[in-house]
């Protein structure tokens, strides 16, 4: 599946943030056999809906999406050069799907900061330089090589003039995914900065109601999504039992835990979404990609109902719940039956009929 890399520089709260995701994890919970990595956080993604449906079919359990994050050891400046833990570091970020820098806003002056000061847009350049380096010695190597291919092979020429117009953008200092380019073309050359980047900003608990200070700090990213959280907190938040955990969270102004936001903001930015079934015995949110359609999300289900697909009766959520059940859903004609070309839509509640 799916994976979110989290990077920062040593220090800003990466652990503490990772130990918070990790004692969220639902793998233990929902897949007793799955081999858990000490270095992989499995995260639900908090899902209102589903306690919903769970009440409409009285289902015995609620089964939220996932998304994984992986902890990936310390970058520094100069990694892209092999300093610190810098070629592990680099292979680790090339396997994940995404990535997610975790910043230093937090003052505290007992934690040394490793720069000597907190500056954000400073660490958020450092990490962006060091990617930006190590894609453009991926491009130098790749690029003879392909004009080569390319004087063959007309189809290598593709490749070659997306690494070429890559090189281009990387030489001004950007990310590919902030200049906004196509990762489809380049995606043999397994480059690091086209995958889509997203940030949280680890900030003190009084903060985190100062708009001012966040919009500039959301401006640094934009149009990156940005996320908003003390580390310390949410730390603590997950060790209290629900009421008390409602408490602090109201102390500090939040309507929700950090841990959730990112969960949300992570899964959405790996381009992916939902769809729910409801039964008895669970009520179920199924991961898929955006665009995906029906016969490909009855396979994520089992590749059997792929195969065998013959068609989906779909309910939108809300009108499922407006009706109050799937019978009086049915008989307002609310429950469409939909074929092979139907692309999912986000909360589509579905039964899958299929042959064996
Ligand atoms: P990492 O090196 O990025 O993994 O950082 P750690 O999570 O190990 O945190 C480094 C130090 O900063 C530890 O002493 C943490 O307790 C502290 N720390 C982490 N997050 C916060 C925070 O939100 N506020 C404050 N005041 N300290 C924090």
């Amino acid at each position: 599946s799916l994976t979110i890399g989290i990077v920062g520089l040593p220090n800003v709260g990466k652990s503490t943030l990772f130990n918070a995701l990790t004692k969220n994890d639902v793998l233990a919970a929902n897949y007793p056999f799955a081999t858990i990595e000490p270095n992989v956080g499995v995260v639900g993604v908090p899902d209102p809906r589903l306690a919903k449906l769970a009440e409409v079919f009285d289902s015995k359990k609620t089964v939220p999406a996932t998304v994984s994050f992986v902890d990936i050891a310390g970058i520094v400046r100069g990694a892209s050069e092999g300093q610190g833990l810098g070629n592990k570091f680099l292979a680790n970020i090339r396997e994940s799907d995404a990535i997610c820098q975790v910043i230093r806003v937090f003052s505290d002056p007992d934690v040394v900061h490793v720069e000597g000061k907190v500056d954000p847009a400073d660490d958020i350049e450092t990490i962006n330089t060091e990617l930006v380096l190590a894609d453009m010695q991926t491009l130098e190597k790749a690029i003879p090589r392909l004009e080569k291919e390319s004087r063959k092979d007309k189809e290598r020429k593709v490749l070659h003039d997306a690494a070429v117009a890559a090189q281009e953008v990387l030489n001004s200092g950007t990310t590919l995914f902030a200049a906004g380019v196509d990762p489809e073309p380049l995606r043999e050359l397994t480059l690091l900065t086209t995958k889509p980047f997203l940030y949280v900003f680890n900030v003190d608990a009084d903060e985190l109601g100062n708009d001012e200070t966040l919009d500039e700090l959301r401006a640094l990213v934009a149009p990156a999504e940005a996320i908003f959280l003390d580390a310390q907190t949410e730390s603590e938040l997950i060790e209290l039992p629900d009421d008390e955990a409602a408490e602090l969270l109201a102390s500090i102004g939040q309507d929700e835990p950090g841990l959730d936001q990112l969960a949300r903001v992570g899964f959405r930015t790996l381009g992916l979404q939902t769809y729910l079934t409801a039964g008895p015995q669970e009520s179920r949110a199924w991961t898929i990609p955006v665009g995906a359609t029906a016969p490909e999300a009855a396979g994520v289900i089992h590749t059997d109902f792929q195969r065998g697909f013959i068609k989906a009766e779909i309910v939108g959520f809300d009108q499922l719940i407006e009706a109050g059940s799937m019978a009086v859903a049915k008989t307002k004609g609310w429950v469409r039956i939909e074929g092979k070309e139907y692309v999912m839509a986000d909360g589509d509640v579905v039964e899958f009929r299929f042959n064996v």
